[in-house]
């Protein structure tokens, strides 16, 4: 099962008060449901492809309402042939609407869905839980990127549900993609607070350990990249070093140069893939790593003299 899947599953199961199971209902039916007549009856349908959530359903009305909804299953037409659960009521009366937070379309008198404002800490929450589970989508942690949508054709319900979600600080922003408006999350630890809202625990900790598992994979990756960076910089610096020593022993012999210099060409010389602290302790440590490196740069002045007074070397007069 897809980790969007586990999730959905989990929320499916989680417990909930009265106060709750409308809420988390009220969001299920907001973005699923549809209103529509047969034989002059009114129809309230809410659809799922996901049969936990079809059964979730089927329990919040039940216990809701007391009564026992039909389910309704249909072959998905085209692409996907994914299966259609719908949980039917028939003749829901307007009350129950009003409880689901549907409200009269003033021009066409006809029951629309609203998002309605829950007074509730809890309710809030649970109608967000509602949200996903009608709407949502969630990448696995694992996956190139993290991401959890929430995606309606509505574009003012869309709107809502993302200031529904800012108002606990998730950063949650808005696409318009196709014909859907697609609220989403991109930073992995405001997914983990999303999912903490919803009260989707195990998937957030499932979440969490592969982010912990990445994040230490990325800081390993830092440090070796660090650690090459700083090899490089020892070598390329001793590479240099060996050039100027090979330089000025061509033109002038490391005789001819001052004792310390000699010291600090010879043992360069000697051990041309130590770094300055190695040579210095190969030097018996007479000399700090500045005064040593103080040297080269001396050694280095010295060769640029030397190749200044003549032709310069270039390849193939080495
Ligand atoms: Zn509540």
């Amino acid at each position: 099962m897809s980790f969007a899947g586990e999730t959905k599953k989990e929320l499916t199961l989680v417990s909930t008060s009265a106060c709750c199971r409308l809420a988390e209902l009220s969001g299920i039916a907001s973005l699923n449901g549809r209103l529509w007549s047969s034989d002059n009856r009114r129809v309230l349908d809410v659809e799922t492809e996901n049969v936990a959530i079809a059964r979730r359903i089927y329990t919040q009305f039940r216990e809701e309402f007391a009564i026992h909804p039909e389910v309704a299953v249909r072959k998905k037409m085209r692409l996907k042939k994914n299966r259609v659960y719908a949980v039917r009521i028939f003749s829901p009366p307007d009350e129950w609407l009003e409880r689901l937070g549907w409200h009269k379309d003033p021009q066409t008198g006809i029951q629309v869905p609203g998002l309605p404002n829950f007074s509730k800490e809890c309710c809030r929450r649970s109608f967000l839980r509602g949200v996903f589970l009608a709407a949502g989508s969630i990448n696995d942690p694992g996956s190139h990127s993290y991401h959890l949508e929430l995606s309606t054709m509505d574009e003012d319900q869309a709107h809502a549900v993302r200031r529904r979600m800012n108002q606990y600080g998730l950063h949650a922003r808005l696409i318009a993609r196709k014909r859907n408006y697609v609220v989403y999350l991109k930073e992995g630890e405001k997914i983990v607070e999303f999912l903490s809202l919803i009260g989707a625990h195990q998937a957030l900790l499932k979440f969490e350990d592969v982010r912990i598992l990445k994040g230490m994979r990325n800081q390993v990756n830092r440090l070796v990249n660090c650690e090459t960076a700083n090899m490089n910089k020892t070598i390329g610096a001793a590479v240099r070093q060996l050039e100027v020593i090979r330089i000025i022993e061509e033109r002038m012999g490391l005789q001819q140069l001052s004792e310390r210099l000699r010291e600090a060409a010879e043992i360069r010389w000697r051990y041309p893939e130590a770094n300055l602290q190695e040579l210095c302790a190969r030097m018996g440590n007479t000399v700090s790593k500045s005064g040593l490196n103080h040297r080269f740069h001396k050694l280095e002045e010295i060769a640029k003299n030397l190749q200044g007074s003549s032709t310069p070397l270039g390849p193939g007069n080495g």
